[in-house]
């Protein structure tokens, strides 16, 4: 049988993987990430790792179909460089060139880290069986991916679908991007633990001074949840805040693109229900017209593979 190779490039990991054609992870196989090496090292010990794997299978080059490559950043016309990303200094790299002088005969695929984690939930995830879908990312920053049609929307240039970076409040915080006000600078994990954080310096009978055990380290982004939880009303109101902010962002994707199915990753994900359920309700305010049926909200399925087994899965969904 035929299977795909899945390589992620992590500012933490090397990871490869074999990806059979239902993105079913069938091995992996990893290595911490160096920021000394360039690419010619990363990728060689890339090629290391996918070798390894194909001996440990049983499998041969020629039982390959397809490389996918998924790396932060995006991808330029020709999807062969990476351009616009800092980790591991990749800017510009050529990546797919690199991949091809050790494998000459088999297609390579490079793409956006995000995005390969939407073709994950799109081909055996939270998005299975649905032609239409959205993956949203809550991280450090905010990250994403489109599936329209069961292929992945990248737009003019592959310069679309970066989902952190639309604009939701022009009087808000600088982004990382340096506008203002972007998704992800009110609704990543990070600017939810800031808030959380400065809510329990200015308070000193805060209750999230409880739930992170006078740790302010310890806030995570569920930690204005738990204190909502305990009573505490600032805590209530950072958490009506975040959930009303994510609304807003998730009900602006759906009134332009109406998947049949939002999935939302990261830690923030921890809290289930507790979160979908507010969100979606919200959103039946900012929804354009209150006759539309919302898009479903469900929580990732792919955990912490996701990347990896989009990366594999490139192929399927990047072909016209
Ligand atoms: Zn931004």
């Amino acid at each position: 049988m035929k299977v795909n190779i899945g390589v992620e490039i992590g500012a933490k990991l090397i990871q490869a993987g074999i990806v059979d054609k239902y993105g079913r992870l069938i091995a992996r196989s990893k290595i911490q990430s160096n920021y000394e090496r360039g690419l010619k090292e990363i990728v060689a010990e890339a090629v290391k790792l996918i070798y390894d794997l194909l001996e440990d299978r049983d499998y041969e080059l020629r039982n390959i179909k397809s490389i996918g490559v998924a790396c932060p950043g995006v991808p330029d016309e020709e999807n062969s460089k990476i351009v616009k990303t800092y980790v591991l200094g990749l800017y510009n790299a050529p990546i797919k060139d690199e991949f091809k002088k050790h494998f000459p005969h088999t297609p390579i695929y490079v793409e956006n880290d995000a995005h390969c984690a939407a073709i994950a939930e799109s081909a055996a995830g939270a998005a299975e069986d649905l032609d239409y879908s959205l993956t949203i990312n809550v991280g450090t920053g905010i990250s994403g991916g489109v599936i329209i049609d069961n292929r992945l929307y990248t737009g003019m240039n592959n310069a679309g679908a970066v989902l952190g970076h639309m604009v939701i409040d022009k009087n808000g915080k600088q982004c990382s991007c340096g506008r203002i006000g972007c998704f992800e600078t009110v609704c990543s994990a990070r600017a939810l633990i800031e808030e959380t954080r400065a809510a329990a310096m200015n308070n000193p009978d805060s209750k999230i001074l409880e739930v992170c055990e006078n740790d302010l380290s310890k806030i995570t982004e569920t930690t204005a949840y738990e204190a909502m939880e305990l009573g505490d009303e600032e805590a209530k109101a950072i958490f009506d805040r975040y959930v009303e902010n994510m609304a807003i962002a998730l009900a602006n994707f759906a009134n332009i693109l109406m998947p049949e199915v939002i999935v939302i990753c990261g830690g923030i994900t921890n809290l289930g229900e507790d979160l979908l359920r507010p969100v979606r309700d919200k959103m039946e305010d900012w929804i354009y017209s209150r006759e539309t049926t919302l898009p479903m909200l469900k929580l990732s399925e792919m955990g912490s593979a996701s990347v990896l087994v989009g990366a594999g899965m490139l192929a399927e969904y990047k072909r016209k």
